[in-house]
């Protein structure tokens, strides 16, 4: 067996509350078909970044229907790593340098783990690269051969990928029951996948880290950090990578300032164990904040965790995703969800969640980041419509059991 992460069930009722009694009736009408049914989902890592984060309520909401849902965790090395990373990187445009070696090392982690695979099940759900190869690996290394449907999950951006990684992956995709893409931009174009599915990821709304907090709370949060609630406040919640051009954000932080003298800046990231840039990126991130005291840069060593996520999204004026490539980008739909509107990279699916002009501004330079942060801070009236709106947008298409109902209807679909 992979790496198991232990979950408990979640009771599909206790978003009546949040959510009403429709889509939860539908939902539990479509999930009496796959009562007991076996389910694995496998990824990279139990921490850090949006799959974590939507594995862990989507796994518990499918037990909570009565799927027998598991969570695994491959097994991975520095070196392996290292190669999953610069395939990443690849997919979403970058020059990498793509070696024959990084392909050995690659494949060997995938047979390692393979041969660790108990797959039994009747769906079998991959998420992004790192395991992709698993499938076309099983018949020859798994004690249980090729079971169930097969599901591949790409989280990505892989609209622009550079083309000897993706000659690499694409080939070891085509065999699954079904490609799950975010965007229809990101379905490769020359490739052969004859199941294509697109949906688009989703927040749980009554996590900790999206429940609504009273203003004494988020003051308390701000305070235990040395950040003053009182002041206008800008953040972005982003691992510490390139992609999402965290040294972008302090340069635009500081063209605010110009109009906004009081501006401070919180910059949270948690450090993911498949990400092995991530302390080179904060680094350098600390590096480009120079000191500056209204910079406040944390991670998860500071002990930032879900509460402190939510109070740092809902307590500020507005929220930044200022990524050059975003897959999604669930930070955009947390921070609409609590009512603040998001300054967000005119990419991928930011532009999913933001509709210009109405719930945030996507931008595609610093002077466009600040400025829009300018107008939002300076027009309460107008950032509280926005938040309004994008609440709405949120609550519409991407919440959880929107996803929950998406994935029921794909199951069966593959069962029919
Ligand atoms: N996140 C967190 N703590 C941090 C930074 C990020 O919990 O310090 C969470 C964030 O709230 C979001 C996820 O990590 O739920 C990041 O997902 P996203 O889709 O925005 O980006 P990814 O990391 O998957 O590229």
């Amino acid at each position: 067996m992979l790496n198991r992460v232990p979950l408990k069930a979640k009771s599909l009722s206790r978003y009546v509350r949040s959510m009403g009694e429709e889509p939860i009736a539908r939902i539990e009408q479509l999930a009496k078909a796959f009562q007991g049914a076996r389910v694995l989902h496998i990824n990279a890592t139990s921490y850090g970044g949006g799959v974590a984060e939507i594995l862990a309520t989507l796994v518990p909401l499918m037990k909570g229907v009565g799927i027998d849902a598991d969570w695994q965790v491959m097994y991975g090395t520095d070196d392996f790593y290292n190669v999953t990373k610069a395939m990443h990187n690849a997919l979403q445009g970058m020059d990498v340098g793509w070696t024959p070696q990084m392909e050995q090392i690659y494949m060997e982690q995938s047979i390692f783990n393979v041969s660790q695979l108990e797959a039994d099940y009747d769906f079998i759900i991959i998420h992004d690269p790192q395991p992709a190869a698993f499938l076309g690996l099983v018949e020859e290394h798994s004690p249980s051969g090729r079971q169930g449907k097969w599901i591949w999950r790409c989280h990505i951006d892989t609209s622009t990928p550079f083309a000897p990684v993706a000659d690499f992956l694409f080939p070891l995709i085509t065999d699954y029951d079904e490609s799950v893409f975010t965007m229809a931009d990101y379905v490769p174009a020359e490739q052969d996948l004859p199941h294509v599915t697109m949906m688009a990821p989703t927040i749980d709304p009554i996590s900790l880290k999206n429940v609504p907090l009273s203003a004494e709370t988020i003051d308390a949060i701000f305070d235990s950090y040395g950040m003053d609630h009182s002041r206008p406040t800008m953040c972005q919640i982003s691992r510490f990578d390139p992609w999402k051009d965290p040294l972008g954000v302090i340069d635009a932080y500081r063209l605010v300032r110009e109009k906004v003298p009081d501006l401070q800046l919180i910059l949270a990231g948690s450090m993911a164990s498949d990400d092995p840039e991530g302390m080179h990126y904060l680094h350098r991130t600390e590096m480009h904040a120079a000191g500056d005291p209204d910079i406040f840069i944390l991670t998860n060593a500071q002990q930032v965790g879900a509460i402190e996520v939510n109070a740092f999204q809902a307590g500020s004026d507005v929220v930044v995703q200022k990524s050059t490539r975003e897959g999604f980008g669930l930070t955009v739909s947390e921070a609409l969800w609590k009512r603040t509107p998001v300054v967000g990279g005119n990419v991928g699916g930011i532009t999913l969640q933001i509709k210009n002009g109405e719930n945030g501004f996507l931008v595609d330079s610093v002077e466009a980041c600040a400025d829009a942060c300018v107008e939002i801070l300076t027009n309460p009236r107008r950032s509280e419509m926005m938040g309004e709106i994008g609440h709405q947008i949120v609550r519409n298409n991407y919440v959880m059991t929107v996803e929950l109902e998406r994935w029921l209807q794909l199951f069966a679909l593959l069962s029919s």
